[in-house]
């Protein structure tokens, strides 16, 4: 695969042409305030670069799920603002993506400054499934760049997407790597390739099958699978044990079968938590005890006990692991780290994280945001991946289309 990055467009020589970047601002909202401007921040770097080196930029993003046409609650406003509050270079907003407004805000953008595009959702066919459609679209984001243009991509966290922003325009203009993208996949790269070992992996979270498909591919490459969060519950449950009302994904349970049956073979080891958290009812303050994870009914609520967290055995042997691994990539929270008395477990995988010697890597929204919520920096870890369901995807052997597409 070649790919080329945004210092190489930037050697090429940028003044006075119109760059076409795909940028993340999907940042969460309370209204029009912008809560967590982590996305902004880090797509701040590629367009003051573009911009030092005169470069006029098109920014293209989204902002949640509009259906296919304008809605003020899913404007990039709110997002645009914050960028013009960090920048120290000029920041618009078009009023349209590829109407009136923006052909005109465009026409007129000057060097060093920045126009971003209202977002791409906004229009039906930045996600049509046909070609055509999407092509369409991308021919009209394309000939904002005039003659000359070229694209950088800078939203990792949507290169699994087929998108007209992210997947067509690429094949349109002479396209490169934005920082952003080009970490993430060296990242990636060495979690796929030459990997250093003992590598071991940790997953857990809520999104059990998503999670379970990752698996398919680690057998044989991770040398230990450290099950935690909702999918252990399904491990139990393949070994026959009972799991009460804990979160379960029954139809689940023979692919689980399979991947305890192929392991041996594959050279990689599951661990299953041998203790277990459970609670009364999904709640901060509900009442819970620790149990033995083959005997999760005979705590004091029965069958109505529902597993929040590893327990504290589990979460120790856990650590022993990550402490003697040379790679860690880790996905999912152990436990409900949101609620205090289930987030421990979460907390001991991160504290142990920070420990080891390895090389370690956190993936998926809900992941990074325990281990800030903990009180963890990210220079705690060896990187913080803003792509969950990319990442995965990447680790599951899965094209990214966004990604294949730059390869030139
Ligand atoms: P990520 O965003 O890191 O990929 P997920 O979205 O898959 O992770 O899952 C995150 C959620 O998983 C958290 O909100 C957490 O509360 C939940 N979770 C973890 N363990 C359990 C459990 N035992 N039962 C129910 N939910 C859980
Ligand atoms: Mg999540």
């Amino acid at each position: 695969m070649t790919l080329h990055t945004l210092n190489e467009l930037i050697a090429e020589g940028v003044r006075g042409r119109y760059i076409l970047v795909r940028s993340d601002l999907n940042v969460p909202l309370d209204g029009s305030t912008v809560t967590d401007d982590g996305r902004i921040k880090a797509s701040l770097p590629v367009l003051s670069k573009l911009t030092d080196a005169g470069a006029r930029v098109l920014v293209t993003a989204h902002l949640g799920r509009p259906k296919g046409a304008p809605e003020e609650k899913y404007s990039l406003k709110p997002a645009v603002a914050r960028l013009a509050e960090l920048a120290d270079f000029k920041v618009s907003l078009a009023g349209d993506t590829v109407g009136g407004s923006a052909k005109e805000a465009a026409a007129s953008l000057q060097d060093g400054e920045v126009l971003v595009l209202e977002n791409v959702r906004f229009d039906a066919r930045e996600t049509s499934k046909d070609d055509a459609e999407r092509g369409a679209f991308a021919d009209e984001l394309v000939a904002l760049t005039g003659g000359n243009g070229a694209y950088v991509d800078d939203a990792f966290g949507a290169v699994h997407r087929k998108h007209a922003s992210v997947y067509d325009v690429a094949t349109r203009l002479p396209s490169y790597l934005g920082d952003l993208v080009h970490t993430e996949v060296e990242v990636l790269r060495k979690l796929t390739a030459d990997t250093q070992r003992p590598y071991v992996v940790v997953l857990g979270g809520s999104k059990v099958s998503d999670k379970l498909a990752v698996i398919d591919n680690l057998l044989g490459k991770a040398d230990t699978i450290l099950v935690g969060g909702g999918m252990l519950f399904t491990f139990l449950a393949a070994a026959g044990h009972k799991v009460a009302s804990s979160l379960l994904e029954e139809d689940q349970i023979p692919v689980v079968q399979d991947y305890l049956k192929r392991a041996a073979d594959a050279g990689t080891e599951f661990v299953v938590p041998t203790d277990v958290v459970v609670a009364e009812k999904f709640a901060a303050d509900a009442a819970h005890e620790t149990v033995p994870a083959d005997a999760i009914e005979s705590s004091s609520f029965g069958a109505q006990g529902i597993g929040l967290d590893i327990g504290p055995d589990s979460a120790a042997a856990f650590a022993e692991r990550i402490k003697g691994a040379r790679t860690v990539f880790w996905n999912g929270p152990m436990g409900v780290f949101e609620f205090e008395a289930f987030s421990a477990g979460t907390r001991a995988i991160a504290q142990a994280l920070t420990e080891t010697d390895a090389f370690t890597v956190v993936g998926g929204g809900d992941s990074a945001a325990a281990v800030r919520t903990l009180g963890f920096a990210d220079d705690q870890f060896g990187h913080i991946s803003t792509g969950g369901g990319a990442s995965l995807e990447y680790l599951e052997g899965k094209e990214l289309p966004g990604l294949s597409v730059l390869d030139r």
